[in-house]
């Protein structure tokens, strides 16, 4: 499916991927970790996706937060985008869309691959036009986004149906499935590069890989040689945020320094965000 429109968040990616580097997508819960990601990004020169997830958009406050991050976004120094990630139905898109998010993740991963692709072509023809890049998935990434356990990784995703997902359903992105998890691993990671380079030939759109937290240095920079042009890290922007609040709290707590125990916060999640980016090509490679 030819579409004419191009969104900000393929533009982002696109560029990423000619330039041969990755976008950082992070999961920010609140301020605190949308203050430390975009600091990184700055500092990096790298733009960022800023994800929103299906829980926090759904619980009470949420199109607030997502408005709040957009608002916050502009004025940054590099590209700030918002997305709702993991959405599984077009309510929840449409809503999302209306809080002025410049992308979505229509995530059918569960359903077959026929009714994926049904789903994913229609939010991709009703939000492109309005300029809102959408992502799909295909194949499982297993795991829970907000919740670390350890996981095993899901079905792996085909790379006929790769080419033939992205052709027709005119997706920005779409995110795969080679042996990355969301969570922590289950032992060493091991992911199937073959697949993913036959993938990269074959898909017209941007390949992302979910689960990027606990993956090695050396397999994320393998991963964006071989085309991976947008990661999503979630699990240790959450144990930065909880490891400060553990070494913190205590002595700001005779205090009550608020800001001292955010300002603690942010400084730990922006050292990791500083280093994925590093990994993604933004660091050490002329513009
Ligand atoms: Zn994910």
């Amino acid at each position: 499916m030819e579409t004419a429109t191009e969104t900000r968040f393929g533009e982002v990616l696109g560029r990423a991927r000619e330039a041969g580097r990755a976008v950082g997508a992070f999961t920010c819960y609140d301020l605190l970790g949308f203050e430390a990601v975009v600091r990184a990004a700055a500092i990096c020169g790298a733009p960022v996706v800023v994800l929103v997830s299906p829980s926090s958009f759904e619980a009470e406050g949420g199109e607030r937060l997502a408005r709040a991050f957009g608002a916050a976004a502009r004025g940054s120094s590099v590209d700030v985008l918002v997305q709702l990630d993991h959405a599984r139905d077009e309510r929840l898109i449409g809503r999302a869309a209306g809080c002025g998010v410049d992308a979505v993740m229509a995530d059918g991963s569960k359903l077959p691959f026929g009714e994926n692709l049904a789903f994913t072509r229609t939010v991709a023809g009703s939000m492109r036009p309005r300029g809102v890049g959408v992502e799909a998935e295909l194949g499982r990434v297993e795991g829970h986004e907000d919740e670390a356990g350890e996981t095993l990784s899901g079905a792996m995703t085909a790379p006929g149906e790769a080419e033939e997902f992205a052709r027709e359903s005119g997706v920005d992105c779409l995110a795969v499935a080679v042996g990355n998890v969301h969570g922590h691993y289950s032992g060493t990671p091991k992911l199937d590069w073959r697949r993913l380079e036959e993938m990269r030939g074959r898909s017209p759109a941007p390949l992302s890989l979910h689960g990027a937290s606990g993956l090695p240095e050396g397999d994320l920079r393998r991963a964006v040689s071989l085309g991976v042009a947008k990661f999503n890290v979630n699990t240790e922007l959450r144990a930065a945020y909880f490891g400060s609040l553990e070494d913190e709290l205590g002595h700001k707590a005779a205090t009550l320094n608020l800001k001292g125990l955010g300002n603690g916060v942010v400084e730990e999640v922006q050292e990791v965000v500083e280093a994925k980016l590093s990994a993604f090509g933004w660091i050490g490679k002329e513009s």
